[in-house]
């Protein structure tokens, strides 16, 4: 269902939010070459535990880390492991918190050591439509103006544009009403107005758009092996105007105007 929140309840989120940044920061500053994903996720649990938020993943539908890591052709849900990261790996970092029963919810892509200017050019513009996507967000508008505004980057680059894994509606739960595409019409679905947040997560693979999941039950990769890349932000329509909840301090202060 679709809760929609109070301003107390959007200050809960924003400190949930403000743990997912800081677990970003965190993690891709330690992430390098020979490094393991299972130290990142360490990593992110000592951040979420500073901050005193719980992990969203850790055991939910029994996922069994606090973020999801997901290199190369992985596209979501990549469970840390002891692989050591390699130079010139992408890898996606998703990660969740909850602050006294809210959740927050967000995606950063980047790459481990030098990585070419096409996969570079992959990870920058599903950044772009993620942003895109959240321009869309006003009372008012429609779910489908967020998708379109997704897939009008997503297509400019001819990128295969993930449809099984769309973002959603956040709040008491991880996942609640509506879902959210990365693709769709302007002007269709459902209207969006004050007291909603919602995660905007763009999944754009080199090649094709079809995805097939691992035996681990968990690990979603791209069906042709090609390179993928993943970004998210929680997004609250608030009474003060649209906020990005997931955003890094500095990009907050500049969304906003400096308070
Ligand atoms: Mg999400």
């Amino acid at each position: 269902m679709i809760t929609i929140k109070k301003p107390d309840h959007f200050a809960r989120m924003a400190k949930a939010g403000e743990a997912v940044a800081a677990v970003h920061r965190a993690v891709r500053r330690a992430a390098k070459p020979g490094v393991t994903t299972r130290h990142l996720d360490d990593v992110a649990a000592a951040v979420l535990r500073d901050h005193g938020c719980i992990p969203s993943f850790l055991h939910y539908h029994g996922f069994p880390a606090h973020i999801c890591t997901s290199p190369n052709d992985v596209i979501v849900h990549g469970i840390p492991n002891d692989r050591p990261l390699q130079d010139g790996d992408v890898l996606s970092i998703d990660a969740g918190a909850i602050f006294d029963r809210y959740h927050a919810d967000a995606a950063i892509t980047f790459g481990v050591g030098e990585i070419s200017a096409e996969v570079q050019t992959l990870i920058d513009a599903t950044e772009e439509a993620m942003w895109a996507g959240i321009k869309a967000v006003a009372p008012g508008a429609r779910i489908g103006d967020i998708g379109a505004a997704v897939q009008a980057v997503g297509d400019r680059h001819g990128y295969g544009i993930v449809q099984e894994y769309v973002g959603h509606g956040i709040g008491l739960n991880m996942h609640e009403k509506p879902n959210v595409p990365n693709f769709g019409k302007a002007g269709s679905g459902m209207k969006l107005r004050e007291g909603m947040a919602i995660c905007i997560e763009p999944m754009f693979n080199l090649g094709t758009h079809e995805t097939f999941v691992e035996d681990d039950e968990w690990t979603v990769k791209t069906a042709d092996g090609s390179l993928s890349a993943h970004w998210e932000h929680t997004v609250a329509l608030t009474e003060e105007g649209v906020k990005v909840l997931t955003a890094q301090p500095e990009l907050r202060a500049d969304l906003w105007g400096s308070d």
